[in-house]
């Protein structure tokens, strides 16, 4: 029987997912893998990628220290990292189903990550590290699962992924009263892309602000207490005092206090996309007038003829 088991994708501007694929694809083994080999990482690459390869292997060594430390989990067994140098040679890893925009995925079940070298819109060294995320989580969590919105922003917290630190989509769903409950970013599948991006962006900013309030320790308390409980209320009263739903009204009130307005930021961008707009009211503006001006200038001519007359 094919196992099946989550994926867990980082999205770059674009969407949110989390899919499932066969792992019979890593098995189809066409391509001629180099490796360079860690205690806890192998990663594996294709002709010109040694650098790259290096590149990844001491970031991810590097990271991983600090990782464990906040997460609490340790990996049990060495990670493999596919680096893929070709859309062709990712699909035929990952298959068909993950979308054009994916950076990477990681299979927990398969101690497994693969990362495109050729993706010149993201940093694969960020996403490698968001996916060490995902897998120390899964390393935590022994099968239970645990709210999405913390995973995903767990993992951009500490990849540093620049794009989600923008808070432009949030304070737009301030104003408009579109703010997503972090509980059903579970759902996140069935939103709609831009929806989607606003689900990534508050999971960055949930996570950030427990990091900021309630320390790191807090986080390695949660998922500790998830994954003996199954129950993410419990672990946050415990870890912090409050169940999940008054940490989301906390951290509401925080977001809405201060990124409100910060759609305000791209006025100049909104200005500058309104200015064709603006020359067009101006020219019919000048045109009414100026057909005004010359009916006056017509009705009076008229006057002073039949003066004459
Ligand atoms: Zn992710």
């Amino acid at each position: 029987m094919i196992k099946r088991k989550f994926i867990y994708i980082p999205y770059f501007g674009a969407v949110f997912a989390v899919l499932c694929f066969s792992i019979s694809h890593l098995f189809a083994q066409s391509y001629r893998w180099n490796k360079i080999v860690s205690d806890q990482f192998v990663v594996f690459y294709l002709d010109n990628d040694r650098n790259d390869a290096e590149d990844i292997l001491s970031k991810l060594q590097e990271e991983y220290p600090r990782l464990k430390q906040a997460i609490g989990a340790e990996l049990l067994a060495p990670i493999n990292i596919y680096l893929s140098n070709s859309e062709r040679v990712y699909k035929h890893i990952v298959g068909n189903n993950l979308p054009e925009w994916s950076a990477g995925a990681a299979l927990p079940a398969h101690r497994v990550m693969v990362l495109k070298s050729y993706n010149t819109n993201s940093d694969f060294r960020k996403t490698a590290i968001h996916e060490l995320v995902h897998l120390l989580i899964d390393e935590a969590m022994n099968s239970v699962q645990i709210p999405r919105w913390l995973n995903e922003g767990l993992a951009v917290y500490f990849s540093g992924e620049k794009n989600f630190a923008s808070t432009s989509l949030i304070s737009k769903a301030l104003m408009t009263q579109s703010i997503i409950d972090l509980s059903d970013i579970d759902y996140v599948l069935t939103f709609h892309e831009s929806k989607a991006q606003l689900a990534y962006q508050e999971s960055y900013l949930a996570v950030k602000y427990l990091i900021e309030n309630y320390g790191v320790q807090s986080v390695r308390e949660i998922i500790k207490k998830i994954a003996i409980t199954n129950d993410p209320d419990k672990a946050f009263m415990s870890a912090i005092g409050m169940d999940m739903y008054n940490f989301e009204y906390e951290w509401y009130q925080y977001v809405r206090k201060n990124y409100r307005w910060h759609f305000l930021a791209e006025f100049d961008t909104y200005l500058w996309m309104s200015l064709p707009l603006l020359f067009i009211v101006i020219y019919i503006i000048i045109r009414i007038r100026n057909r005004k001006t010359l009916k006056r200038w017509e009705s009076e001519e008229s006057y002073f003829d039949e003066d004459e007359i």
